[in-house]
């Protein structure tokens, strides 16, 4: 026989983006899934200091107005399925068709 008892967890609500304040909902209009988060651990010699945590949130936005230049976009495997993409030069993700 087992028994269990109640346990609370901890579920991230929201997220605001640290370069222009953007507040991200997982209720929100798609900008929620389309975040950049991440927790890193400086290992040794690590230009962040030995055993530092480097955390960073982005909204979407802020991720092509910082990063674009060295992001590397790929479109999924499957889009010539629907021919949305077929015969089209994509450069980026972002001169993707909607
Ligand atoms: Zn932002």
């Amino acid at each position: 026989m087992r028994e269990y008892q109640p346990r609370t967890i901890q579920e991230l609500a929201a997220c605001t983006c640290d370069r222009c304040q953007r507040r991200l909902t997982p209720d929100g209009p798609g900008e929620w899934q389309e975040r950049l988060s991440f927790n890193h651990v400086g290992g040794f010699d690590s230009v962040f200091g030995d055993g530092n945590t480097v955390s960073l949130d982005l909204c979407q936005h802020c991720v092509r107005e910082v990063l674009g230049q060295w992001l590397r976009i790929t479109p999924p495997a499957d889009t010539d399925v629907f021919g949305l993409w077929r015969d089209r030069k994509i450069d980026s993700a972002w001169d993707a068709p909607p």
